[in-house]
Order: C-alpha cells, then structure tokens, then sequence
C-alpha cells in the first residue's frame, strides 16, 4: 500500500530549487538570479507548509501556522538581506537578521510544540551528546576564536555565537525525531539534513568572519538556500507519527546511529587533539567542559542500557522458568529443583499427576475447555500445597510435585488431598514414590511414573505408591 506523501514527485519542486541555486553560483550568475535562488526555496517552503495544514491532525495545526510563520520571516530575512548586500550594507546586524533571530525561534517553538509527544529518553540523551559534541567542535574551532578576534562588533560577536546555538537546537529536535523513531523517517531524515546544512552555513559565516570576509563570495549562501529546499520537502513529504512506535531493543543500532552517537562523543578529544597537532592554542576551557558533559551524557546512556538489558534478562529467565498456560514453574525447574533436593540429602517425595480422560474432554469440549481445565487443576492444587512443597506443569495434562522435608512423611496423603481437589467432574490419578536416598532423578521419577501408571490400570481417579 501506497502511504499518502510517499511520492517521489513531492521531491521534484525542492530539487528544482536546490539544484538552481547551485547552478547560479556555479554559473557566477549576477544578484538578481543570486536573490532569486536564495528566496524561492523559502516560498516553497512556506507555500508546502500552508498546503499541508488542511491534512494535519487539527491539534497540530497551531504548531505548523507558527511553523509557516518562521519560515515566512526568514524568506523575508533573505530578501532585506540580498537589498542590503546590493546596496553595499553589512553582512550581518542588519535588519534581516532580526528576522532570521525572530524566525528562527519562532520555527524552534513550533517544532518544540510538535515533539513533545514524541518523548523518548534514550534517544534525547544520544541527541544530546551528538549536540554537544558538535557545540564543542564548533565552539572550539570556529566561534571562541571568532570572538577572540578584535574588529568584531558587539552584535556581530553575539550573532556568531546565536545563530549556531539556534542551529544546533532546530538540528536535536530533527535528530530526535529521527533516533527516537516515532516520526516518519523521511521528513525526519530532511529536517535533520536541513539544519545541519543551516548549521554548515552559519559556521562557513563564522568562519569568514573570522578569516576575513575576502574569503566569502555566493558560494557561502548556498547551504541556507539547501536548507530551505529540504524544508519544503520535509513539509511536503511529512503526514502523521509513524503509526507503530519501533522499539531500540527489536530495531537495533543501525550503523548510521552507531557512527552519529560514537562519532559525536569522540569530538572533544579529537578537536583536543586537533589544536594540539596544529599549533593552535588549546581551547581547555570549552573542549574540557565539553568532555565532562560528554562523559555524563554517555555514563547515563549507558546506564540507560544496561538498566534495560538488566529487566529484559529478568523478564527472559522468568519466561524459561514458567509454563505460559498455567503459570506453575515447568519441567526445567522442577528438574532443577530435584537435583537440588537429592543433592541435599533428603527426605525426597515426588508424585506424578495426570488428569483422566483428558484427550477425550478435548475432543468433546474443546481444546479451549481442556485448557481452562487445566489452568483450575493448577490452580487448585498449587494452592493446597504446603511450603515444603513444589508443583511444575511436566508436559501436557501432566503435573510434578517434589516434596521435601517435614512434607515427605506425609506425601500419600497429601497426594491424595490434591487427587480430592481436581475440579470436578474432572478426575486424575497420581503415582507416589519416595527417594531411597541412593538412586538417580530418572529412576525415582520412573518409580513415580510406574506408580501413576498401576493407578492408571486400577481404574483411574486414585493414587499409588511404589
Ligand atoms: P489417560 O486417562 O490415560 O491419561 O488418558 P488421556 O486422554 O488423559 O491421555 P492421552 O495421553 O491419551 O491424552 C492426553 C491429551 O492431553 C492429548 C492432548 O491433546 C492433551 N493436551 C496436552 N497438552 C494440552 C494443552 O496444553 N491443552 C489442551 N487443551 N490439551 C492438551
Ligand atoms: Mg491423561
Ligand atoms: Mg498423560
């Protein structure tokens, strides 16, 4: 089945205006195809988001308004900026970044505002260190020199330091959406693309602001124009939450993950490593706090895990121990449980009980009826049975008691006391044999089973002993 947004054609549009915007600065086109390419993905992106809203779900709609809105701003932000940049203005603290500022945090709410039900710790902490591995590469290398830099103006400084923040954030919330899994994975994948091509940008600006702005030219303003082409298509190709929340454990950690969470955490050392090899002066500050938190971040994850693994474990040794129809221990335990008491010493009793007749209830009522029968013989008899005593579902309507203790000298009589219980009119028949303290397991439950066995012949619904 075809899902709705699926269709490739929703890609031909921003495609169209990527690939145009790439063309134009290949081609060293003039500031009015410059302009054009900077500005038309943003429209698209707007115009797919204003498209969208009538299939939202309707509580989502507030959000996406809000979402438009930012994107409106920042197209807006694109056009003051080309008509300042033409006319010879600065780069930036002109009045097109108060529209990007305001754009940006209106974009970050509305995706704030659509996440939160999206929750899921784990993959907020492999965000996190993804995040911060990237604010201290980013921090290290391109802002803190940036702004050790003199000639920087106060808001120009502030801008350096803002623009990647907002980056960073739009780009966890992608992230997020895309390593918790509860988001469709395409628009999930887009959105994440797009702000790291957003984030690409305001550090390749960082950068020539740094450098000098000789080193910039229309190239530099290529990956916001990508950012808002992969926009429009996440907003074209988004439909609802992935309708099954997949789960870590089933799913597993694809390679991708394993790269973007492991790769993210080594980044403080390896900047760390980098200045050093360099030359350059060792930012300890930022690439040491960016260590610590990493190394918090990934202590907690772990611990997320291994808390995890920990519960699934239980959870698999209580499904080996148990029988899922009755809820009794099974065979495996009370064989386990056997070899324990013999190599106690003693005294040992064990007693094999078999429902009568039982094939013949499953063919007349059911094998529904035969369960329900066996779940309320399990029931009954687990419930007359003393501590000293044990009973396991050995395999089909077949029971296991092992008595040890004070209960053994009493075991016919107890046996018979659960004989007694079976819920009528169903009956069963028993065979007990005590352990005479040299034989095996095997040949004490085959005493038991010849017991049961003589039971059997001697008309069904008794007890024997051997
Ligand atoms: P006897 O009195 O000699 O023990 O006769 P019986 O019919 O009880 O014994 P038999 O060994 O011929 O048949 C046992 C039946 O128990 C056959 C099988 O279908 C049924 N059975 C085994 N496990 C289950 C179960 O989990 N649920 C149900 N409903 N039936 C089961
Ligand atoms: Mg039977
Ligand atoms: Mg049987």
């Amino acid at each position: 089945m075809r899902r709705p947004g699926a269709g490739w054609w929703r890609f031909a549009l921003p495609a169209l205006t990527a690939l145009g915007a790439l063309a134009v600065v290949l081609a060293g086109a003039g500031p009015v195809p410059q302009a054009v390419a900077a500005v038309a993905p943003g429209v698209l992106a707007v115009g797919a988001v204003a498209a969208g809203l009538p299939r939202r779900p309707r509580s989502h709609r507030p959000p996406w308004v809000l979402h438009g809105l930012g994107l409106a701003c920042v197209t807006a932000g694109h056009v003051l900026f080309h008509v300042a940049l033409h006319q010879g203005g600065a780069w930036s603290g002109s009045a097109a970044d108060v529209l990007f500022v305001l754009g940006n945090a209106l974009v970050l709410t509305a995706l704030a505002r659509l996440s939160w039900r999206r929750f899921d710790s784990g993959a907020l902490l492999d965000t996190a260190i993804a995040a911060t591995g990237a604010a201290v590469a980013i921090g290290a290398l391109v802002v803190r020199p940036a702004l050790a830099q003199t000639g920087l103006s106060g808001t120009g400084a502030v801008l350096v330091v803002v623009y990647p923040l907002f980056d960073l954030l739009l780009l966890g919330l992608a992230l997020h959406w895309l390593l918790s899994g509860r988001s469709a994975r395409v628009p999930s994948v887009l959105a994440a693309a797009a702000y790291a091509c957003l984030l690409a940008g305001d550090v390749l600006s960082g950068a020539v602001v740094l450098l000098g702005p000789e080193l910039g030219g229309p190239w530099q303003l290529l990956p916001f124009s990508w950012c808002l082409s992969l926009l429009a298509a996440a907003a074209l190709t988004s439909t609802r939450l992935a309708p099954a929340v997949p789960d870590e454990t089933t799913t597993g950690w694809p390679l991708w993950r394993w790269l973007l969470v492991g790769g993210a955490a080594c980044l403080a050392p390896a900047v760390l490593l980098g200045q050093g090899l360099a030359g350059l002066p060792v930012d300890w500050a930022v690439v040491g706090t960016g260590s610590l938190v990493l190394s918090a971040l990934t202590l907690a994850r772990v611990r997320q895990l291994v808390r995890r693994v920990e519960e699934q474990a239980r959870q698999l040794a209580e499904v080996a121990r148990t029988d899922a129809l009755t809820g009794l221990p099974n065979r495996r335990t009370w064989d386990a449980c056997l070899q324990r008491a013999l190599a106690g010493g003693g005294p040992v009793a064990v007693a094999l009980l078999d429902l009568d007749h039982f094939k013949r209830l499953n063919d007349t009522a059911g094998h529904a009826a035969g369960d329900r029968v066996l779940r309320s013989a399990a029931g009954a008899w687990r419930d007359l049975l003393p501590p000293a005593a044990m009973i396991a579902r050995y395999g089909g309507e077949e029971f296991a008691v092992l008595l040890t203790g004070a209960a053994v000298p009493d075991a016919l009589d107890l046996v018979e006391d659960l004989r007694r219980a079976t819920p009528a009119p169903q009956t069963a028949s028993a065979g007990v044999a005590r352990w005479d303290g040299a034989e095996s397991a095997a040949e004490l439950v085959a005493r038991a089973d010849a017991a049961l066995y003589a039971a059997k012949r001697g008309g069904r619904d008794r007890v024997a002993a051997r």
